[in-house]
C-alpha cells in the first residue's frame, strides 16, 4: 500500500516536471479558430487555448499560454503534442479516456495518451483533478464552436 508521499512523489514525477518547465506548444497562435480562457479559480490556474481547425473539423494546430501549478502546465503541454493533427473523434475519444483516466484511474481507453498517462496519480486528489482537466476543459469548449473567443471554468458541470 502507498503512503500519501509515495503517491505525491508518483505525481510530480519527472515527465510532469519537465513539461512545466519547458512547455511545448506554448505561445499564440496566428490564424486561431477558436481561442478559449480556461480557469480554474480553486487553484489559481488559468490558461488561454488557441487551435485551427482543418476543413473537417479536426485540430491542425494548437498552443497555448498560461500560467498555474506543474500540474495544470504540463497537461497542457502534454495535451497540445498529443492531439495536434487528430480528427475530431480522436481528439472527443482521447478526452473521454482522459477523463476516465483522472477520475477513476481506468485505463482501458489509455493506451493512446502515450506520457498523458503520468497524470493518472492525480485521482487521489480531486482539486487536482481540476488542475489536469483544465487543458482538456478548454479543448471540450473549442470543439462546441467553429469561431470566436470562449471562457470555460473548472467549476462548470462537464458538456455531455
Ligand atoms: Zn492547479
Amino acid at each position: 500500500m502507498n503512503t500519501e508521499i509515495d503517491e505525491l512523489e508518483e505525481l510530480y514525477q519527472e515527465v510532469i516536471l519537465d513539461h512545466s518547465r519547458r512547455p511545448r506548444n506554448f505561445g499564440e497562435l496566428a490564424e486561431a479558430s477558436v481561442k478559449v480562457h480556461g480557469d480554474n479559480p480553486s487553484c489559481g490556474d488559468e490558461i488561454h487555448l488557441a487551435v485551427k481547425f482543418d476543413g473537417n473539423g479536426g485540430l491542425e494546430e494548437l498552443k497555448f499560454t498560461g500560467h498555474g501549478c506543474a500540474i495544470s502546465q504540463a497537461s497542457a503541454s502534454l495535451m497540445t503534442m498529443k492531439l495536434k493533427g487528430k480528427s475530431r473523434t480522436d481528439v472527443e475519444q482521447m478526452l473521454r479516456a482522459f477523463h476516465d483516466l483522472v477520475t477513476t484511474g481506468k485505463t482501458d481507453g489509455a493506451k493512446n495518451l502515450g506520457d498523458l498517462q503520468v497524470m493518472r496519480g492525480v485521482r487521489k486528489f480531486p482539486q487536482r483533478v481540476k488542475c489536469a482537466m483544465l487543458p482538456w476543459r478548454a479543448v471540450e469548449q473549442a470543439l462546441r464552436q467553429s469561431e470566436g473567443e470562449v471562457t470555460v471554468s473548472t467549476e462548470e458541470p462537464m458538456i455531455d
